[in-house]
């Protein structure tokens, strides 16, 4: 039960690449609530001022080792994608609907990861570069149709959930998390681990690694295939499709990861991402980026390249050594 594991920075690098998809985040209460009983999840504040803190490192690797559990926000309001898609069941069907989804899904030759879970389970689907939330939807819920299975909110209130539970996000708003994987779940002080390899974190995340992607080409075909159309993209927009795993090794390019919206001169312009998750920026033309070298890139309001990259849900690589420095 309360088997103690070390996670590399290695693990926390890759934790990070599969799941995280902006560094607002929220931890697991370690006690119960004294009228409920539930272990709630609440998003961390700090500072003088009580501003919410970022997700870190640190923080993953802490999460990994079981010190604190964290709940992952399934979508990036700059964006509005996300990197992977999960489904819950916690009813009495749910592990019976995620395999015939699971099975669906193969059938479609898209991969998907089963993990254990307290009442029922999770099943999660990555995708190559983040996806349109509204279109990852469109696909589940699409499926769920075609199987008579029963979607929470869906008309019903039983059925699997389906994160992100939002097409689109406004400014401020958060979306849904979900438990972060690998994780101890503080009401029974156990881990789950994903179906399909060894109970340890460095197999787990190999077997996640070698989990097919679902690339953006692959969705749209699927959702035509079901009857239903792709989030139109805008048109004077660059487009976002360019991540690619893995990111570490790559250089970080900023046009892979937002849109532009004009071209000023030798700029193009658009929305600071960070701004935006801090709710400023309402007129979208605080980020500029050379046209000639994409890879300078200013904020007007001052927001610094970390907090930029933040933003984006690709921070820039903190050194190894602090993420050893966690007692
Ligand atoms: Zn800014």
């Amino acid at each position: 039960m309360g088997k103690q594991y070390r996670a590399t920075s290695a693990n926390v690098n890759e934790f990070w690449q599969l799941f995280v998809n902006r560094r607002a985040y929220v931890v697991q209460s370690k006690r119960p609530h004294p009228d409920s009983g539930r272990y709630y999840y609440f998003r961390p504040k700090g500072g003088k001022h009580g501003e919410p803190i970022s997700l870190s490192a640190q923080t993953v690797q802490r999460h990994l080792e079981g010190d604190l559990t964290i709940g992952l926000y399934s979508m990036n309001p700059a964006t509005q994608r996300c990197k992977w898609i999960a489904m819950d069941g916690d009813s009495k069907d749910s592990l019976k609907h995620l395999c015939e989804l699971q099975w669906e899904l193969q059938q479609q030759r898209v991969e998907a990861a089963l993990e254990q879970s307290r009442r029922g389970a999770h099943l999660w689907i990555f995708g190559e570069q983040p996806l349109p939330a509204r279109d990852c939807r469109s696909l589940i819920s699409g499926l769920a149709q075609k199987l008579s299975i029963p979607v929470k909110g869906a008309g019903t209130a039983e059925g699997i959930e389906i994160f992100p539970k939002h097409d689109q996000l406004k400014d401020g708003e958060f979306g849904n998390a979900v438990r972060g994987p690998l994780g101890i779940h503080r009401a029974i002080s156990a881990r789950f681990w994903f179906y399909g390899a060894d109970y340890n974190l460095d197999n787990q995340l190999a077997f996640l690694r070698r989990v097919g992607k679902l690339s953006e080409e692959q969705l749209v075909a699927l959702l035509q295939k079901l009857g239903q159309t792709s989030a139109p993209e805008t048109k004077d927009a660059k487009s976002v499709a360019h991540w690619r795993y893995p990111v570490s090794q790559k250089q970080f390019h900023i046009l892979d990861h937002i849109q532009v919206r004009r071209k000023t001169g030798r700029n193009w312009i658009t929305r600071c991402p960070s701004c935006a998750a801090a709710g400023r920026d309402k007129s979208g033309d605080n980020l500029a980026i050379s046209t000639d070298e994409p890879q300078k890139y200013i904020c007007w309001a001052g927001c610094s390249k970390e907090m930029i990259r933040a933003a984006l849900g690709c921070p820039i690589p903190e050194k190894d050594e602090r993420v050893h420095a966690v007692g």
